[in-house]
C-alpha cells in the first residue's frame, strides 16, 4: 500500500462520516451531547483540506496529517482519542513509502495502545475501543494466517461492527456516557460505530485499488 492509498481510505473515511454524520449525532444524543457525527464530519473535512494543500510523502506522513488534524478541529473526548490514533500509528509506520497489511496491523496496535494509555478505558467499558481493540486483533489474525489485503480488511471491517454491536448491552465506565450509569444500557456506543467506519472505509479502499 502507497501513500496513494492512504489518502483514498481517509477520503473514503470523510465521505462514510458525512454520509452517516446525522446517524451519529443521534447515537450521540441518546447517551452523551448529540456532537459526535459534526465533531467528526468537522474534523475529517479538515484533514481533507490538510491533506490536499500539503500532499503527504509517505504512508506514514498521511497518517500523522490526518491525526494532527483531528487533534486541532474535532474537540469532545472523540478528537484527541481519534487524533492519538492515527498519529502513533503514522509514526510507527516511519518513513517507508509502501506498507504492507502486517505494517499497518503493527501500526494500528501502537496507535490503540495510545488510545488506552490517553483515555484509560478498558475493553467492555464501552467505548470506541471496543470495537477497534476486536478490529485490529481480527487484522493481526488474517495477517498471520496469510491472507491478502482484502480478506484481511474484511475481517477486521467485520470484527469492528460485532464490537460495536457488542456495546449495546454494556454500561459506560468511560465519557459522557458513564455518567449516565445504568441508563447507557441498551445503547450502542456513538465512537464504538464511527471506529468501524474507519475500519469499513479500509475495506472499501482495498477493494477499489
Ligand atoms: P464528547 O463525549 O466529548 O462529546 P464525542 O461525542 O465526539 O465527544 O465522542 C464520544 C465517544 O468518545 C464515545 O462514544 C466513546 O466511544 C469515546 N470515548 C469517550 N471517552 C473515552 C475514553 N476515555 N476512552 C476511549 N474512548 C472514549
Ligand atoms: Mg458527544
Amino acid at each position: 500500500m502507497d501513500t496513494a492509498f492512504f489518502t483514498d481510505w481517509i477520503d473514503e473515511i470523510a465521505r462514510l462520516v458525512t454520509a452517516e454524520r446525522d446517524h451519529l449525532t443521534e447515537l450521540d444524543a441518546a447517551i452523551g451531547d448529540a456532537d459526535h457525527g459534526a465533531n467528526l464530519d468537522r474534523g475529517f473535512t479538515a484533514a481533507r483540506a490538510t491533506l490536499s494543500a500539503r500532499p503527504p510523502g509517505t504512508p506514514g506522513d498521511a497518517l500523522v496529517l490526518l491525526g494532527g488534524a483531528l487533534i486541532r478541529k474535532v474537540g469532545g473526548a472523540s478528537g484527541p482519542l481519534y487524533g492519538t490514533l492515527f498519529r502513533q500509528a503514522g509514526k510507527a509506520l516511519g518513513d517507508a513509502p509502501r506498507v504492507t497489511p502486517a505494517d499497518l496491523a503493527g501500526a494500528l496496535e501502537a496507535g490503540l495502545r495510545a488510545v488506552r494509555e490517553l483515555g484509560h478505558a478498558e475493553d467492555g467499558d464501552k467505548t470506541m475501543v471496543d470495537a477497534l481493540a476486536p478490529a485490529v486483533r481480527a487484522l493481526r489474525e488474517a495477517v498471520g494466517n496469510g491472507e491478502g489485503e482484502r480478506a484481511a480488511f474484511e475481517a477486521a471491517s467485520r470484527a469492528a461492527q460485532e464490537g460495536a454491536s457488542a456495546t449495546i448491552p454494556l454500561r459506560a465506565r468511560k465519557g459522557r456516557a458513564s455518567y449516565l450509569g445504568e441508563r447507557s444500557v441498551g445503547h450502542i456506543d456513538p465512537g464504538a460505530v464511527s471506529s468501524s467506519l474507519i475500519m469499513q472505509a479500509l475495506r472499501v479502499t482495498a477493494d477499489n485499488p
